[in-house]
């Protein structure tokens, strides 16, 4: 019997001061409680989920309520989940008040023959399977998204640079953190799953990295489990969570994470966190933005739960 460990995070970016106490009992929270699934005999795959659920009910993170809102203020989440034994995975994009969008991807993963669903499908198969509707949209989101919608029509909010010149051209009439997890369990199985509102201000039906294997998230035995947070263009086109797991066959979690980060960073830019995770339970976090909040829970270890990991 291997000795459980989950890890998780609550998104990479700048994380207020004034939020820090608030988002790292989220983050110790959402740990708990899938280490207490493993350490009850629980599968990987039932740890990450029941982890980001904590964190999707939580309104500090941006995924399930408390998502950031897109350029027409709605809420428009992508999640997805991985098992590493059998290399399956689900994800749903782009789905409007659905409460946890993660168990969703879940769904989508076991019970149909599809990878990704996106928008109304996504929505109709969530009413098939009986899942809790919600308003996603809170307080705290609508007047970011206010000042953000003043910075952007100020050409002030640089992350949406061609966005912007659209905007300009009279052609369209933008934070970020998501909440992830990767698992181990006694029987040595690897998950992950994560979920997300994407980036504020997106326009209507992007789609980021979080619902993509192999970008946002990916888990395999043979070689580790990962799971990206940041500005999802970057992770989509590195491929980031992918690239993880392969440096995960020489290197350990903790340098694969580093690597990966430097890589992204160097021919991609800035914006980017990811955890890792291998089968021997090492566990690593690293990320190129101010902060990263993270926490690990493990059987040998006082639980830590950090607003920074190894940073670029
Ligand atoms: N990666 C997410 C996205 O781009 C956002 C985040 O991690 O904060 O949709």
């Amino acid at each position: 019997m291997t000795k459980p460990v989950i890890i998780v995070h609550g998104g990479a970016g700048r994380w207020p001061k004034t939020s820090h106490k608030t988002a790292l009992e989220g983050v110790s929270k959402a740990a708990k409680t899938g280490f207490l699934a493993l350490s009850e005999g629980g599968t990987a795959l039932d740890a990450v989920e029941i982890a980001a659920i904590s964190m999707e009910d939580n309104p500090i993170f941006n995924a399930g309520t408390g998502s950031t809102l897109n350029f027409e203020g709605k809420v428009e989440d992508d999640a997805a989940i991985m098992d590493g034994d059998s290399l399956r995975g689900g994800g749903v994009a782009m789905v409007k008040g659905v409460r946890n969008p993660v168990r969703l991807a879940r769904f989508v993963m076991e019970r149909t023959d599809h990878v990704l669903i996106g928008g109304s499908g996504a929505e109709k198969l969530a009413s098939a399977f009986k899942l809790p509707r919600a308003s996603l949209r809170v307080p705290r989101r609508v007047r970011a998204a206010r000042q953000d919608m003043h910075l952007f029509k100020t050409g002030r909010l640089t992350v949406l640079p061609r966005n912007y010149r659209l905007f300009r051209a009279g052609l369209l009439s933008l934070s970020s953190d998501t909440v992830g997890a990767l698992a181990l369990d006694s029987q040595r199985n690897l998950a992950a799953a994560c979920s997300t509102g994407g980036m504020s201000l997106k326009l209507p039906g992007r789609i980021g990295d979080t619902p993509i294997l192999g970008a946002g998230l990916y888990a395999d035995n043979s070689l580790g489990a990962a799971t990206a947070t940041g500005i999802g263009e970057l992770a989509m086109r590195s491929t980031i969570s992918r690239v993880a797991c392969d440096l995960m066959r020489t290197k350990s979690a903790a340098a694969a994470a580093l690597l990966t980060t430097r890589m992204v960073g160097a021919k991609f830019g800035k914006g980017i966190g990811i955890i890792t995770l291998k089968r021997n339970g090492q566990y690593g976090a690293a990320h190129n933005t101010r902060n990263l909040c993270w926490a690990v829970q493990t059987s040998d270890a006082t639980p830590v739960a950090q607003m920074t990991g190894k940073r670029v």
